[in-house]
């Protein structure tokens, strides 16, 4: 367990949007990742997190709880233009930020792209971006125990329960370790806390949790693990930059913890 004081909130920067016809607006993000959230038990480095070299191949999965009905998704989006309706399963954004392919040239402006240039071509992170509507109502996945009060594990599991069960798991394992390469979740209108006032979560699990794989189960002889995948809340200002923006952020933990250094 970790205590307290190893605990600390990161803010991954300010990023400074100037919308036409509109005033600059400043954007920040709040990361919940710590070295032991991300990094397994003890804060140790993963062996199951993404190595800063080679080619891996992500989901992304646009979450809507069942009962969502509502607008604006959160935060409170420059009026009249959230990226992300109340009718779409999916945001506007869908498509652009995974290229399908893992051969440059990369979507430009996407995040295969920004991590192949980052790199300097050593590190490609392809995929595909899917929709995913819950089973049960938002209330349904909260934690009693703060601070985080989004049931992490009930929410990754349900999810991992259903597309193991039809979709070829393999396909996101590049690497053949035997591990998911990266799960990322972004969610619609997330009320529940991931961690404090976290806008994303460079973990599968609840922060203080135990690796949880194998307990997420196997399919196709692939497992899910804490260590590689994200939770985050849809950035409704300049949602194209902005959402890329925090998955770059919580996708380079998976990367460091691999690494060892600290977030
Ligand atoms: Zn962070």
């Amino acid at each position: 367990m970790q205590s307290l004081s190893l605990r600390f909130v990161c803010l991954a920067g300010a990023l400074l949007v100037a919308s036409p016809g509109a005033l600059a607006q400043g954007t920040s993000f709040v990361c919940g990742t710590t070295s032991s959230a991300a990094g397994g038990t003890g804060g140790q480095p993963s062996s199951s997190a993404l190595s800063p070299t080679g080619t891996y191949r992500a989901l992304i999965v646009y979450v809507r709880f069942r009962d969502d009905n509502g607008d604006p998704p959160t935060p409170c989006p420059p009026a009249g233009n959230p990226g992300w309706l109340s009718t779409q399963a999916a945001p506007d954004i869908q498509g652009a930020l995974l290229d399908p392919d893992p051969s440059p040239p990369f979507l430009a402006g996407s995040l295969t792209d920004y991590f192949h240039q980052q790199s300097n071509g050593n590190f490609v992170l392809f995929g595909d971006e899917t929709s995913y509507t819950t089973q049960l109502d938002q209330a349904d996945y909260a934690l009693t125990v703060a601070p985080s009060n989004l049931n992490i594990q009930k929410i990754v599991q349900e999810f991992w329960n259903f597309f193991g069960t039809n979709i070829n798991t393999a396909l996101y394992d590049y690497d053949n370790n035997g591990i998911f390469d990266q799960m990322i979740f972004i969610f619609r209108n997330l009320q529940l806390n991931i961690t404090g006032s976290a806008d994303g979560l460079a973990s599968l699990c609840n922060v203080g949790a135990t690796v949880f794989s194998p307990a997420y189960g196997t399919y196709g002889g692939v497992s899910l693990d804490c260590s590689n995948g994200s939770i985050n809340k849809y950035q409704s200002i300049d949602p194209l930059k902005s959402n890329i923006f925090l998955l770059a952020h919580e996708t380079r933990h998976c990367l460091d913890i691999r690494a060892g250094s600290a977030p």
